[in-house]
């Protein structure tokens, strides 16, 4: 289709009008789109209808709304990256530590490439990878024919070895849509279909007593039930964090709090990015930088898409609350215009309920707050799997930001015209799934660009798969626990009782490689601060731990990221505690 005609499309059949509304298509058939657009949702729309068009490979919608203000990367930001000289150099950097840079770098620590991850942020896995479903998704939510699901499909299949070589918490229990007296059967059908072109395996219809059978908390009369048994749970930031310590295990090396502003190209090739702390040499980058890789592309002029955030809440119940013990999710709360894949009802590895997720597109890429619309759709999806439950029954809710593209599919490949930049892009539901595949998928391209370069990339004999994961003292018996307590006092001092977890394994948290470094990072390491009080009552003697441990003063100790401190000021001088009597201390 011609520019011309698309405008047109676009002026006539999208029911609002953009200011200045211009229209571009490359001989790639890559959209650009331009104008002012009076809210959020017509920015979205506009990019939707744009890549809905036959033919168009991907758009890049700069569409802004009226008013608003994107901060860019100026040139005083660059020029001070340059003050700060070379910091390191590799042969591969990452560019963000969420599931599918941590994934990539513990695959690429198996070569002899030396490896180095960045990443904005103080912790790893603080973007998409922290706060979603845990959802190994079987493959029967996506399109056929796309990237996305033969990722997935192959994802899953791979996360047992990722499970048993990493130590994670992973629960292959299978999960159920089930379709009561008036829904919509069609959807059913359609995701059966879908399953079956993406060769999901052992997907298959169950009706009547056979669906209690194999979750019988569920309430009663559900008639058919697509039951995919290859669904599985784990903690998407315990997976994350997981993959980062074997990867450091085998010479990867995490610098966080560093965040990428500029690449520097010579005739073509990459030969350094500027960072916030200084610059990296480097011939070779992997954008896996969540909702901001199209930022990253654009820095390496490889922008040939727009990342758009699609916000989704999630709500944690009490761990006794009674129901569902796997994903089910009833017909009828399958929201097929909404872009969520699955979730509703289902139990976290932990052994929480979790509702959600909603689907909401936001224009602040860092907005992770939950509106009370989000917050009531969530809980809408999956509360009547838990018959008697209520709001009282709720301890948390947050949201997490989905990086989607315009053509809702993965993007990962080599760029076309920067010989060392590759894309792994667009990555949403179901990317942590998936990120076995894709790490997979990206090493075969890193091997392409070295290889083309005359480099043939040797395998490292000493590579180590195994991780060894953290003591986790509550799943300990009496006797482990007793013996653990004789090795080290530590053990002996329980600082969250909601979720049993001892000063040692806080301590262990700090001191591991990536470290934990703030208050959030310990809680999502140990699950401390994770339970029915949600830190009320551990939270300041975990702080007065990281402050002993790290030495630094607790007014400097960072809730989630740099500069996020968990208490403000003292509020009695050290000089007037010697001053009080004992006991009013
Ligand atoms: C609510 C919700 C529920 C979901 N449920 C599921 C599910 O059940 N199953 C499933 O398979 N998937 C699910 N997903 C999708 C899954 O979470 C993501 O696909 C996956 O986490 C993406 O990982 P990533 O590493 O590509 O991106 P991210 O985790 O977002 O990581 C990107 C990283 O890049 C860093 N970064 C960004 N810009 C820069 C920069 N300029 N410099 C340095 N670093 C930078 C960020 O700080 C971040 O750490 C869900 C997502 C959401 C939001």
């Amino acid at each position: 289709m011609k520019a011309e005609k698309l405008l047109k499309n676009m002026q006539n059949k999208l029911g609002f009008s953009i200011d200045g509304l211009a229209v571009s298509i490359s001989n790639d058939k890559i959209v650009t789109l331009n104008g002012t657009a009076d809210n959020w949702n017509q920015v979205v729309e506009s990019g939707f209808f744009a890549a809905k068009t036959r033919g168009v490979k991907n758009v890049v919608n700069n569409i802004r709304v009226k008013g608003s203000i994107k901060k860019e990367t100026g040139l005083e930001d660059l020029n001070e990256a340059l003050s700060l000289g070379t910091i390191a150099s590799a042969d591969v950097v990452i560019v963000g530590a969420g599931v599918s840079g941590c994934a990539i770098a513990r695959e690429l620590s198996a070569l002899n490439l030396s490896v180095i991850v960045i990443d904005k942020e103080s912790e790893v896995s603080m973007g998409a990878s922290k706060a979603n479903n845990g959802m190994i998704h079987p493959g029967n939510a996506v399109k056929p024919g796309t990237l996305k699901a033969k990722m997935n499909v192959e994802g899953n299949k791979l996360y047992d070895q990722w499970a048993r070589d990493l130590g994670f918490a992973f629960e292959r229990t299978g999960s159920i849509i089930a379709a009561y007296k008036g829904d919509k059967m069609i959807t059913l059908y359609l995701a059966y279909i879908a399953g079956r072109l993406n060769r999901v395996p052992g997907m298959r219809l169950i009706f009547g007593k056979k669906i209690m059978q194999i979750e019988p908390d569920v309430p009663k009369g559900a008639i058919v039930g697509l039951y995919t048994p290859s669904t599985a749970y784990v903690d998407g930031f315990e997976v994350t964090i997981a993959l980062a310590e074997n990867a450091a295990a085998n010479g990867a090396k995490f610098m966080m709090d560093t965040e990428i502003l500029g690449i520097d190209k010579n005739s073509g090739k990459i030969e350094r990015i500027l960072t916030s702390k200084g610059i990296i040499e480097t011939g070779c980058v992997i954008n896996a930088a969540g909702v901001y890789a199209d930022e990253v592309a654009k820095m390496a002029d490889e922008q040939f898409y727009t990342i758009h955030a699609r916000r989704g809440a999630i709500i944690i119940l009490d761990r006794n609350t009674i129901g569902a013990k796997r994903n089910i999710t009833r017909v009828k709360k399958l929201d097929s215009s909404s872009h969520s894949k699955g979730g509703g009802a289902q139990r976290t590895v932990s052994g929480n309920p979790l509702l959600g997720p909603s689907a909401k597109e936001i224009e602040n890429k860092e907005d992770t707050s939950v509106l009370a619309d989000e917050f009531e759709y969530a809980y809408m999806r999956g509360i009547e799997m838990f018959p008697g439950a209520g709001k009282k029954n709720v301890i948390s809710f947050f949201a997490g930001n989905r990086p989607a593209d315009y053509k809702e599919d993965f993007i990962i490949e080599a760029a076309k015209n920067t010989p060392g930049f590759i894309h792994c892009a667009g990555i949403q539901s179901p990317g942590l799934a998936s990120a076995p595949a894709i790490a997979k998928r990206v090493k075969g391209l890193v091997l392409n660009y070295f290889e083309s370069e005359g480099r043939s990339i040797t395998q490292k004999h000493d590579w180590n798969p195994i991780r060894i994961p953290p003591v986790v003292f509550r799943n300990k018996s009496r006797e482990e626990q007793d013996k653990l307590i004789k090795e080290n006092p530590k053990y002996g001092n329980v600082v969250c009782r909601c979720e049993l977890v001892t000063e040692a394994e806080i301590v262990d948290a700090m001191h591991r490689n990536p470290p934990a470094c703030t208050l959030d990072g310990i809680k999502r390491r140990t699950r401390a601060g994770a339970g029915r009080c949600q830190s009320g009552f551990c939270g300041p003697k975990i702080v007065e731990i990281m402050s002993r441990e790290l030495n630094y003063d607790s007014c400097e100790i960072d809730l989630k990221k740099k500069n996020s401190s968990v208490l403000l000021s003292h509020s009695r001088k050290k000089e007037d505690k010697e001053m009080l009597p004992e006991a009013s201390l």
